[in-house]
């Protein structure tokens, strides 16, 4: 993809001045401002309409820009070194000294960080002297954008300026792995977690038990296209909106496919674009053929179920 510099000029130029603007990542598209501003920061939280109390995910270009912010330790070095930039968010400790605003992460004693891998982004974050505090750029709880028309459909004119970047190539949020401790998966995402494992070759905790939430894309209402959802359906009618798995012979004007062939990582990539499909197609019910519950059909599944408990 041909990069425009004239673009990250400006973006440069508004996040300078503490504006807020969508940016493009591999994973979803960002709302993004300077995580070293207060002002930016709190801009953020009031155009999601989020809850203060969950924290924003700080993008960097690489690890020296990181160093200045937080404490790293052996088993960041190696995700780092294996995954990044890639869809993987490390929850980190913070430096006494770091200027991360308050703001981020509601004055707590630890950051959550990611190094995005999208050219635009990277182009962006190497041009700028802070990093950028940047949730999913959709309101809070609703589905993620991955392209910048879902960010325009969310927010009209509400933001400056949406770096163009085309379509997410993962489509889903980043796999969090907080690292302070025994190392503990916050939130399944684009990276799967036996592939986590393989590199760090000791047991990994997953905590998915939602009255002990730490990180609240755990939370059980979540990514909702605004629909009732209902999960493992293998007869629909007419007037329901049918998400299957890959092509089937018999195709009806309300079946929507997530992959041609059963891939796991086409049908991630068009999940979300998926329901926002149905969505303006006036739908009002969806349902969903089983998806295999393997690598990142778990994160699907994951998914599919939060936004189901509408
Ligand atoms: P989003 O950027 O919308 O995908 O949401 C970011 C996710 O990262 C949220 O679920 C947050 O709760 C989680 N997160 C961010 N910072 C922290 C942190 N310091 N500890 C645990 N989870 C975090
Ligand atoms: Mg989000």
């Amino acid at each position: 993809m041909k990069i425009k510099v004239a673009n990250i000029k400006k973006a440069k130029n508004l996040l300078d001045k503490s504006n807020c603007i969508a940016i493009p990542t591999e994973t979803v598209y960002g709302l993004a401002g300077n995580a070293y501003s207060n002002r930016a920061c709190k801009k953020i939280f009031e155009l999601k309409k989020r809850p203060k109390n969950n924290p924003l995910i700080v993008h960097y270009y690489n690890i020296s820009q990181l160093k200045a912010d937080c404490i790293l330790n052996k088993d960041f070095f190696k995700l780092y070194y294996k995954f990044c930039p890639g869809p993987i968010t490390f929850v980190l400790k913070l430096k006494k000294n770091s200027k991360i605003s308050k703001i981020v992460n509601n004055n707590k004693k630890d950051l959550a960080v990611r190094f995005p891998k999208h050219p635009v982004a990277r182009k962006l974050l190497k041009y700028l002297n802070y990093p950028l505090a940047a949730p999913s750029a959709n309101l809070s709880k609703k589905v993620s954008a991955v392209k910048s028309e879902d960010v325009k459909d969310d927010f009209g004119k509400k933001i400056k300026f949406i770096l163009e970047g085309g379509t997410s190539s993962i489509g889903l949020e980043s796999t969090i792995i907080d690292l302070r401790k025994r190392p503990k998966i916050l939130r399944l995402g684009g990276l799967e977690i036996s592939k986590i494992k393989d590199v760090l070759n000791k047991k990994i905790l997953y905590e998915n038990n939602p009255r002990k939430i730490s990180a609240p894309g755990q939370f059980k209402l979540h990514y909702s296209p605004d629909l009732p959802i209902k999960l493992n359906v293998k007869k629909v009618k007419n007037y329901e909106a049918y998400i299957l798995i890959k092509k089937v012979r018999r195709i009806k004007p309300n079946y929507f496919f997530l992959s041609k062939n059963g891939n796991l990582k086409e049908a991630a990539k068009n999940l979300y674009s998926t329901f926002r499909k149905i969505k303006k197609s006036q739908y009002k019910f969806i349902s969903v053929e089983r998806i295999p519950n393997k690598g990142l059909g778990k994160t699907i599944n994951d998914r599919l179920k939060r936004a189901s408990k509408f």
